[in-house]
């Protein structure tokens, strides 16, 4: 018995040791929001990509007598919501399954365009708009995960309205209106405050009309990733979200199907500005 004792004292100590906090109080006094659209046949593509597959492998009571179902999909990287890396524009840049956590984690910023985009269909976003954003909210914090909100999200579902046309291939790519982040911005937001990642709610970084893709190209270059077609960031306040983008770790991936995630605590009552 004198040899348990020591034993015994230790695992009631353990039992004890209620200080350390568990996962579900660290993350109480706050709610988490999707920002993701779901995959299925109608998901948004660029006009050239061949669209979202889910085909059934098998569906019902097998020959054993159980119930089983399993299925299969295919997509290309760059539609619905989904993740760019550096790769996508830039020879010898990064591929998805060398993205690191701390780079698709962090706080993150939402700025409003929802008013000019509402004007333009073919809006560019610019230095303009954020230096607005920071008389009221601040410097953009260095590393912050910077979400555009457009407006967009709430033509999802619509294709013509969403994209500007329904027509696919090179004919399609013609007729795409939807507004995009202007390349002198992302290098501002790159250069002069060290962004970490940029997400919008439109099919490209690049607005629709973009010829050259100078902001994908801008941010590749610059190592910095891009999450399009994101799902209404308007629901998040203008500061204090946490966002989780977690891309689906294909090696030697330019891209990959993402599910974003916003943790918003309970005290954050902003509201993200109207221009
Ligand atoms: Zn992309």
């Amino acid at each position: 018995m004198n040899k348990l004792l020591p034993l015994l004292c230790l695992v009631f100590l353990i039992s004890c040791n209620q200080t350390k906090p568990d996962a579900a109080s660290v993350l109480a006094g706050g709610h988490w929001i999707d920002l993701t659209w779901n995959y299925e046949e109608s998901t948004v593509y660029w006009p050239t990509n061949v669209t979202f597959k889910h085909d059934t492998v098998f569906y019902g009571i097998n020959d054993k007598g159980y119930f089983y179902s399993s299925f299969k999909y295919s997509a290309e990287e760059h539609g619905g919501t989904h993740f760019d890396a550096p790769l996508h524009f830039a020879q010898g840049g990064r591929s998805i399954e060398q993205i690191q956590v701390d780079e698709f984690t962090g706080p993150a910023i939402v700025v409003d365009v929802t008013a000019p985009s509402a004007q333009n269909r073919d809006y560019l976003v610019s230095k303009d708009d954020f230096i607005r954003w920071e008389k009221t909210y601040g410097q953009i914090p260095e590393h912050a995960i910077v979400l555009i909100n457009t407006g967009f999200s709430k033509y999802w579902g619509d294709k013509e309205k969403y994209t500007g046309t329904l027509k696919t291939g090179a004919e399609g790519v013609a007729e795409l209106h939807f507004p995009g982040l202007g390349p002198e911005a992302a290098q501002w937001l790159m250069k002069e405050r060290n962004i970490k990642a940029v997400g919008i709610d439109t099919p490209s970084i690049d607005f629709g009309q973009s010829k050259d893709f100078m902001t994908h190209r801008n941010l590749c270059a610059g190592n910095v990733t891009a999450y399009e077609n994101i799902a209404d960031p308007g629901q998040l306040p203008a500061t204090g979200s946490y966002v989780v983008a977690a891309p689906m770790k294909i090696r030697g991936g330019s891209g990959s199907p993402l599910r974003i995630l916003a943790w918003i605590p309970d005290q954050t009552n902003l509201k993200t500005p109207k221009p």
